[in-house]
């Protein structure tokens, strides 16, 4: 009788972990995510300013398991663990397992202010990311025919509230897109000054990354014309304007939110197992404390076992990619009655695109800290290869190459799904 193991989250943990244990003997894979295809967070952003289709860098999980004789895959939402009956429920039905693997990642953090959950638009999803692109569009086209003054300047402002590296690839973006765009594309905002908001409560941009890569983050956002507010706590929206702890406000209605995650609660998993960012604490072998058969990876697990990382791992790609790939051989450990390897991060450093030549890469092995035009070619190279297949990586070279010698592209359609009433 085959072992059945179920994935729940195909992003990079889940997806690595199933593709390691594809065509293995003596285990059937089921993997169950909640969109029928797998994405690439770090791009989401050049879909949300139009810049790359959504075709570029997602992909369809039955797709990627043609030819994966023991990999099913199954579209549902978990709801909630049965332990006692090795048993979970999905919006779609049920499923038994013998080994359960956590891998959901992490949703928005609106620190439990509920106007900006409701109002902002967040950066997580690829749904999040059409919507982005929707919204600015459709506001541009408000600004072209507004005649109050107070309504044209929340028109023409936009808060991007979060410093790390997706505020800053966000502000980066729409600043290029100001400078090359904006007058070709509306010549009825001739005149009209943009404003771009860059907001931390933080007193640095990139928090997690070097000394060098903050400043020059910051000078250069600053040349690109941002507006970078650091030190200032976003703490409400109010009639479409941000207000800050300190009593400053912004009015706007362009509100962007890429200031914080935390993880998911599932219905099942006892309190104690969940720790800091309700993240699933896991031992060395991300195996969930308190469990005997359920695994958790990725952003939603919390492992302090690893001796460089006392705290906890960055909620990175690379962790993620490392974690599944880990937890594919301790699998296969498992059923072939070998030791088992813990987990341990190698650290291959960040980076952050912050406009057209302009980046910063921390690399820690040997300790390098690059910025400008380098940091730029290495942020392309590594973000192209880690697409998920070379259709993928063909075509975002092909809009990027268009992108780069045009400083435009022509993606910038408001497209909605239809409602019916
Ligand atoms: C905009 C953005 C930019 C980023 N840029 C970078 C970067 O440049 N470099 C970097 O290293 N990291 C970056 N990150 C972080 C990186 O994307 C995460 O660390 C990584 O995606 C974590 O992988 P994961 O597999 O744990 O989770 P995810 O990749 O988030 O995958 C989780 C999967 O679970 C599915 N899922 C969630 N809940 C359920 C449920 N209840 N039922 C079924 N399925 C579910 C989701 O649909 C998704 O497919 C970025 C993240 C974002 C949002």
């Amino acid at each position: 009788m085959k072992k059945q193991i179920v994935i729940i989250g195909g992003g990079f943990a889940g997806i690595n972990l199933a593709r390691q244990l594809a065509n293995t003997e003596g285990i059937h894979v089921t993997l169950v995510d909640k969109n029928n295809y797998n994405f690439f967070p770090p791009l989401l952003y050049q879909v949300a300013t139009g810049f790359l289709e959504v075709s570029n860098i997602s992909y369809p999980f039955r797709k990627l398991f043609h030819h994966k004789k023991n990999i099913n895959f199954r579209m549902g939402e978990l709801q909630k663990v049965v332990q006692e009956e090795n048993r979970i429920v999905l919006s779609t039905g049920d499923l038994s397992y013998d080994y359960l693997v956590l891998a959901t990642g992490t949703e928005s953090n609106y620190f439990g202010i509920e106007n900006i959950r409701k109002a902002a638009i967040p950066m997580k999803t690829v749904d999040d990311a059409i919507e982005m692109r929707n919204y600015l569009l459709q506001k541009a086209e408000e600004a072209t025919i507004a005649t109050d003054d107070e309504e044209k300047k929340k028109l023409s402002s936009i808060v991007i509230a979060g410093g790390g590296p997706t505020g800053v690839e966000v502000a980066g973006m729409l600043a290029e897109m100001r400078r090359n765009i904006l007058e070709k594309d509306y010549p009825e905002l001739k005149g009209n000054k943009v404003r771009i908001y860059l907001v931390d409560g933080a007193p640095t941009l990139l928090t997690s990354m070097s000394k060098e890569a903050q400043e020059y983050a910051y000078d250069t956002l600053l040349k690109m014309g941002v507006e970078v507010k650091l030190n200032k706590l976003v703490k409400d929206y109010i009639d479409e304007t941000v207000i800050f702890a300190d009593g400053e406000k912004i009015p706007t209605k362009l509100l962007f939110w890429t200031a914080g995650v935390t993880s998911k609660v599932f219905d099942g998993i006892t309190k104690e197992s969940y720790g800091r960012g309700r993240r699933l604490l896991v031992d060395e072998y991300n195996k969930v404390q308190g469990t005997q058969n359920i695994y958790a990876i990725g952003d939603t697990s919390l492992q302090t076992a690893d001796k460089n990382f006392p705290q906890g791992h960055p909620q990175l790609a690379q962790v993620a990619i490392q974690q599944g790939k880990n937890l594919a051989k301790n699998f296969k450990s498992i059923f072939s009655g070998k030791s088992l390897t813990p987990f341990t991060y190698h650290d291959k450093g960040s980076m952050a695109i912050i406009g057209r030549s302009k980046a910063v890469s921390d690399i820690p092995k040997p300790k390098m800290h690059i910025k400008g035009f380098i940091a730029w070619v290495i942020w392309l190279f590594v973000h192209l290869f880690s697409l998920i297949n070379y259709r993928n990586r063909i075509k975002t070279m092909y809009n990027w190459t268009v992108a780069y010698f045009t400083k435009d592209q022509s993606l910038r359609m408001i497209i909605r799904p239809m409602v019916k009433p």
